[in-house]
């Protein structure tokens, strides 16, 4: 094999890593948590919260409610049970019952208002968790995708690299120093030559370029710089 020859293979296998190595970066770049999965949690955590306040608070009403009627009572015992006598005190006593049964209605409100705010609450919460375990379970299948995926490509540039390193030992380090020099430069160092023209610039190439190069020769664009294949 021409040392061109090798240059070429090499360069064939650079541009396979590099196709591999972007499609690596990109499977790695997916890998991990998603934002709308962990936008989807977070909404329902705080959802969870906000339905628990609310039980809270319907224990709390529940609670005032019971001492309210408990109030009542104790109020309908003065007032007929026979032992307050007192025209006046009953005048009063019956007015701080009415005080006592308008907070009552206002609270039994309030309690039928909550109640029905919780239970929409709860619809939308079930909703929501059904949508993060789909979301979930979608998420979890990409993931198991991504990974086989990932092992793929990674076995291919293992096996990229294998050939890169038995070829490069067939290479003159003087060689390999130019080819490397000029794929830094150009980005692709090694080009074909078709119908007389460097496929790199376009130009034609001296005669004696021509020859050179069909011999076998590592030449040099003379004016890219590149080094030429006839393939
Ligand atoms: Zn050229």
């Amino acid at each position: 094999m021409t040392s061109v020859k090798i240059l070429y293979d090499l360069q064939q296998i650079d541009l396979n890593i590099q196709k591999e190595q972007k499609a690596l970066d990109e499977i790695n770049s997916q890998l991990g948590e998603s934002e709308p999965l962990l936008k989807a949690r977070a909404e329902l955590i705080a959802e969870q919260k906000h339905l628990a306040e609310m039980e809270k608070q319907q224990k709390d009403e529940e609670w005032e409610i019971e001492d309210l009627r408990g109030s009542i009572a104790q109020l309908n015992d003065k007032l007929y049970g026979g032992k307050t006598k007192n025209p006046k005190e009953l005048v009063s006593l019956e007015k701080e019952k009415d005080i006592f049964k308008t907070k009552l209605r206002q609270k039994e409100d309030n309690l039928l208002d909550l109640m029905a705010e919780i239970e929409t609450t709860q619809g939308k919460l079930k909703t929501s968790s059904e949508n993060l375990k789909k979301l979930e379970r979608e998420w979890q299948r990409e993931q198991k995708d991504l990974a086989q995926r990932q092992a793929k490509v990674k076995s291919r540039l293992s096996d990229l690299s294998q050939k890169r390193q038995a070829l490069i030992s067939e290479i003159a380090p003087k060689t390999l120093e130019l080819y490397d020099s000029v794929k830094m430069r150009k980005g692709q160092a090694v080009v074909r030559v078709a119908q007389g023209r460097c496929h790199g610039c376009h130009l034609n190439l001296s005669v004696n370029e021509w020859q050179r190069a069909r011999a076998g020769a590592l030449i040099q664009c003379s004016s890219c710089g590149r080094i030429l294949y006839l393939g």
